[in-house]
């Protein structure tokens, strides 16, 4: 990576900004949607959701897998989840699975032998049984099985149950570019 035309590149958006947009955000973030997706370097939030800076709270995760909510080992993906639920009020959340995933790759075939933190993260997610053996379809079912951890935390449970907060999975495919949105029996086309 070029970091000159990096630091180049972040001025001048800094500087094509103007100054009321930055003065509404160094106000504060009162973000509508929390987006929960895989650290890949293919994936361009922004430009999968067209999202303007302020809009989208992110947590980006390996694998975009979500822990089971305990307090007794309280990481930092559930205090994102939580300040994003109880502090910001999002009243959306996406989870966004994608194709060639090489964490949902992990937990199906292996190969992370050298990677002992990865193991350690990956290992409790134990797949779900996926008939089609389609690495597609076990992306999908891996996002369900994300929504369902999600799910199981207390205060996204009240929220849901009250009406004040959805929860969405999405899966990209990173060759097509189209996203897909998990219905009740399949993921259907957005
Ligand atoms: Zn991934």
């Amino acid at each position: 990576m070029d970091f000159h035309r990096f630091v180049q590149h972040a001025r001048e958006h800094a500087g094509s900004r103007s100054r009321a947009v930055g003065k509404k955000l160094a106000a504060g973030q009162q973000p509508t949607t929390m987006f929960i997706t895989c650290a890949d370097s293919r994936i361009v939030t922004a430009a999968i959701t067209g999202a303007e800076p302020g809009s989208l709270f992110e947590l980006r995760t390996a694998g975009n897998v979500i822990p089971p909510y305990t307090l007794t080992v309280p990481s930092s993906e559930m205090a994102t989840i939580e300040f994003a639920v109880l502090q910001l009020g999002v009243s959306e959340i996406v989870v966004c699975g994608h194709s060639h995933c090489g964490a949902v790759g992990a937990l199906h075939g292996g190969g992370i032998d050298h990677l002992p933190a990865m193991r350690g993260w990956l290992r409790p997610r134990a797949p779900r049984e996926v008939s089609d053996p389609a690495m597609r379809s076990e992306g999908q079912a891996h996002v369900r099985a994300q929504l369902d951890v999600l799910l199981a935390y207390p205060f996204v449970a009240e929220k849901v149950a009250a009406g004040a907060l959805r929860v969405h999975g999405w899966f990209y495919d990173i060759e097509t570019g189209e996203v897909s949105a998990c219905a009740e029996h399949a993921f259907l086309p957005l």
